[in-house]
């Protein structure tokens, strides 16, 4: 035979309250009957049986969330049943499965009280951390509210009383409507009561039991004035125990709940035994052993026999003393085991959770410790395309800055070794040019001439005409060069108005003809272009390597000799060589306007001028 404390009794007043309100429903609306069953279970339990098979007949008709409230109460009544084995198999299956956190909540809690009614308390403890972890994740009051209470209450059961009264005061905030705050004041109460000595003040039971009887469950209210008379008898106010006790005597023994009624009856028999009324007080503790919860110790039952023993023991009756002692031995050796069974069950899950929590702590840090690694990595690898791209931006950005420098170079190579104005060689690039051509004339032995050639009286063109006119002027010339020029042959402006051409693989007679066509086609007039009036000519001294050798310096010379001779026999002719072996042009036939030693240049033809 095994006892235990309390049993049985929350499994019903959990839930014995608020169906006054109910209407019963009608029709076959699944919505309301199952509201009706809720509000029903055990102040009308024969009425929730029939209302669950009419539900469970029309379950295809249930949407799904009504499917799984339906489970759940069938479950709760397999419980309610006793089949404990049954209904704890489809509580977990909806813990476990069901898509409704609240029916989770619910399902996880009732599975808590089955728990504690069979004194099971390690599995139990791992319930309650189930139970536990799905109160952060469920905001349903009600569903919150059941669950806070049947953790209070286990932790009641398992001897836990600190941890149920901080339960019991988080139900405070989750106090559903149409309810009042007697279960979780209850809950507070009788934890706080339980938990150590001079907690609670007679006046807070009072006050409990006022909430209580006001809110209309009047279980509770007994329950309070059960630890209220305790307390009175605590305090030597054992007068006081004996008239709460009796006066609510008949209606505990109404509710048929042998846990209470075990209390009521002990504390009466203690009670009367501090007031000396042997009689009473052995009526109320073999009442405490006839009431008691069937097959279970308990601390009055243990005290029942205590007290008999005494009792016996004062009056001579060493025969039933022996008797009561004897079963004040087992229900007390019962009793106390069941207590360390379960302060031992609490450490034993305690030492579990905290290992489990300091192995998802180590994990969490290792999760943590990874992740960082892998935000490190993901960083490294975004830092290194950082650091590439902005190479590549500098890299581009020089490449860009020489792409400038060398454009820039290449326009200021251009503009040195270019004229400005006629967009021929510069001076200094004719002269590398033409050392150039000559170096290779050299090589190949081949002949090569250089023509020298001046305008004639161009200051007179500018003075005359304008500064724009001889610069225009100045084109016109080019131009009717290049018409005899050939592509090897190098071209120059030396400055001003004089002009050179490097002519390789050319002898000087062939040179003298170039020449000479070149100044034909300078002196022809033009017939259009703002030049058309201004007749201009040009003077040519040519040299030849035959002659002066390769070096361009005495070509040069030379050809200006050849030149100066020309401006000296009257302009506008070619002569070759510094002698002027070789001389051509109207002047050097006619005469005419080139005779030799005029100094005094003429002024050209110009029909603007007369
Ligand atoms: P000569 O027949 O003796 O060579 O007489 P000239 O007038 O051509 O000789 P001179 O060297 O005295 O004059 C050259 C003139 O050329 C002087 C200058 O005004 C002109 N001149 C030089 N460069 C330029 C130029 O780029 N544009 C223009 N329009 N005139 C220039
Ligand atoms: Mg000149
Ligand atoms: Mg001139």
């Amino acid at each position: 035979m095994g006892r235990k404390p309390l049993a049985g009794l929350f499994l019903t007043i959990g839930v014995s309250v608020g169906t006054a309100a109910l209407a019963v429903p009608t029709a076959d609306d699944p919505a309301q009957l199952l509201e009706r069953a809720e509000g029903v279970r055990t102040s009308n339990h024969s009425e929730f049986v029939s209302i669950l098979k009419r539900l469970d007949q029309q379950a295809a008709g249930l949407s799904l969330e009504q499917q799984w409230h339906l489970r759940y109460l069938d479950a709760w009544q397999m419980a309610f049943d006793g089949n404990y084995s049954k209904a704890g198999a489809a509580l977990k299956a909806i813990e476990d499965q069901s898509p409704y956190a609240p029916l989770r909540l619910r399902a996880t809690a009732t599975q808590l009280n089955i728990l504690g009614f069979g004194h099971r308390y390690e599995v139990g403890f791992a319930q309650l951390d189930r139970l536990a972890n799905l109160l952060t994740q469920v905001n349903d009051k009600e569903a919150r509210f059941y669950a806070q209470g049947e953790a209070a209450q286990f932790l009641i059961i398992a001897g836990q009383y600190d941890l149920a009264s901080d339960y019991a005061e988080q139900m405070f905030e989750n106090i559903p409507t149409g309810r009042s705050a007697c279960k979780a004041t209850y809950m507070k109460l009788h934890a706080l009561f339980h938990g150590g000595a001079n907690r609670v003040q007679q006046q807070e039971f009072q006050q409990g039991i006022d909430t209580c009887t006001h809110g209309g469950e009047s279980l509770f209210a007994n329950a309070l004035r059960s630890d209220l008379a305790d307390l009175d008898i605590q305090l030597g106010q054992a007068a006081n125990a004996i008239e709460l006790l009796q006066g609510h005597y008949a209606e505990v023994e109404g509710y048929h709940y042998p846990a209470l009624m075990e209390f009521f009856n002990i504390l009466l028999a203690k009670g009367y035994l501090k007031q000396g009324d042997l009689d009473k007080t052995r009526k109320f503790a073999l009442a405490t052993i006839a009431n008691g919860v069937e097959n279970e110790y308990s601390e009055p039952l243990s005290q029942a026999y205590d007290l008999l023993y005494r009792l016996e023991t004062q009056q001579g009756n060493m025969r039933a003393a022996l008797t009561y002692h004897e079963k004040f031995m087992a229900a007390d050796k019962g009793y106390l085991n069941d207590v360390s069974a379960r302060a031992l069950a609490y450490q034993t899950v305690k030492q579990q959770l905290l290992a489990n929590k300091l192995q998802v702590d180590t994990l969490n840090k290792q999760n943590k410790i990874l992740q960082l690694q892998r935000e490190l990595d993901h960083k490294a690898v975004e830092n290194g395309r950082l650091y590439i791209a902005l190479l590549l931006m500098f890299l581009a950005s020089i490449a860009l800055w020489l792409y400038r420098l060398k454009r820039s170079q290449l326009r200021f190579k251009r503009l040195a070794q270019q004229d400005s104005l006629t967009g021929i060689y510069s001076r200094q690039h004719f002269v590398d040019a033409a050392e150039l051509a000559l170096r290779q004339a050299a090589k190949s032995t081949r002949s090569a001439c250089l023509i020298l050639m001046d305008l004639d009286h161009f200051k007179l063109v500018n003075d005359t005409y304008g500064h724009g006119i001889g610069d225009a002027v100045l084109k016109r010339t080019v131009t009717a060069c290049q018409g005899h020029l050939l592509s090897h042959d190098v071209f120059g402006r030396l400055g001003g108005e004089e002009f050179a051409i490097l002519l390789p693989e050319c002898g000087p007679a062939q040179a003298r003809d170039r020449a000479e066509r070149i100044r034909m086609a300078i002196a022809a007039t033009p017939v259009d272009g703002e030049t058309r009036d201004v007749v201009i000519s040009a003077s040519f001294g040519v040299a030849s390597t035959d002659r002066s050798g390769y070096e361009l310096r005495q070509l040069m010379i030379d050809a200006d000799n050849a030149l100066y001779r020309a401006k000296h026999d009257g302009r506008n002719r070619v002569v070759y060589g510094e002698l002027g072996d070789v001389s051509t042009g109207p002047g050097a036939d006619t005469g005419g306007h080139g005779v030799n030693g005029d100094l005094h240049p003429m002024p050209p033809h110009t029909g603007a001028v007369s």
